[in-house]
């Protein structure tokens, strides 16, 4: 069994979409292996380079990692130590050069004609129109994608395709059914990926029969608010079926360890998971 099937097979048995899971997984260990070897690390620090550090997402779930791990900031003080002294250079190179002079002229020159009435306003819209930034904005720009997004994208697409690869083999799939299915944003993926239509309707019977669970559970969730209704006894898997929902349509929530919302979730996601089979 390779590498990708036991990944799969383990995230199904975790709570919520098996490929977020996976991503969550790509994720968590690229963030670490940068920060635990990678600060000094050639070709690391080129991709960071490139990108002028990771995106704001990724960024912020470096910082949360080396916290969490080390209790300090050093790695990230080293990255963008370095980021921070390249974006200066580019700066301090651009405020020498002679030609913002140039722009600086040009800008006064169209003014003046702009107030020289109707001919004046003629002329001045013949004079070259440039925003001043712009060379200065195309250095100021990341020249590649952020890592993390890069490799994380990278697993999602090798699993989804081996997922629906491994749809025509019964047990593979019977133990996808019991999972909690993909998201919607996955399973859109996995549905253009899919070359049979037995693979298509495998996926869509599975996405139905958590559909229909997850509306009933919705419904009843909804009524128990209802007064007349208090008596009836709250199953947890119901209580927390509107966090399911929103986990189908938006993806699984990105991790936030230490805060109340992120418990919340998790405790949701369990619960959920816990609802009886269906009969
Ligand atoms: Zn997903
Ligand atoms: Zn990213």
């Amino acid at each position: 069994m390779s590498l990708i099937s036991i990944s799969l097979q383990i995230a199904f048995r975790e709570p919520g979409c098996p490929v977020c899971r996976i991503r969550q997984e790509t994720e968590r260990r690229y963030l670490f292996h940068l920060m635990y070897e990678g600060v000094n690390d050639g070709m690391t620090r080129m991709h960071l380079i490139r990108s002028l550090g990771l995106c704001p997402e990724h960024a912020w779930a470096l910082q949360a990692t080396e916290q969490e791990w080390w209790h300090d900031g050093l790695g990230i003080g080293i990255i963008y130590e370095d980021l921070a002294r390249r974006v200066h250079n580019i700066l301090s190179a651009s405020l020498a050069r002679s030609s913002w002079a140039r722009l600086h002229r040009r800008t006064r020159w169209r003014r003046w004609l702009e107030e020289r009435g109707r001919v004046g306003r003629w002329l001045a819209r013949w004079l070259p129109a440039r925003a001043p930034a712009q060379p200065l904005l195309s250095r100021l720009s990341p020249s590649g994608p952020c890592r993390a997004c890069e490799l994380v994208g990278e697993s999602v697409e090798t699993h989804l395709s081996w997922l629906v690869r491994q749809m025509a083999d019964r047990e593979f799939r019977e133990r996808y059914a019991a999972s909690d299915g993909l998201c919607l944003p996955h399973l859109r993926r996995a549905l253009e990926i899919a070359e049979d239509e037995e693979t298509v309707r495998c996926l869509m019977e599975v996405a139905a029969t958590k559909l229909d669970d997850l509306v009933t559970n919705l419904k009843e969730y909804v009524r128990k608010h209802d007064w007349n209704n208090r008596a009836e006894p709250k199953y947890a898997w119901e209580q927390v079926s509107w966090l399911r929902a929103v986990a189908f349509f938006a993806g699984e929530a990105p991790e936030g360890r230490e805060e109340e919302v992120y418990r919340l979730r998790c405790k949701a996601l369990a619960d959920y998971r816990a609802r009886p089979e269906r009969s």
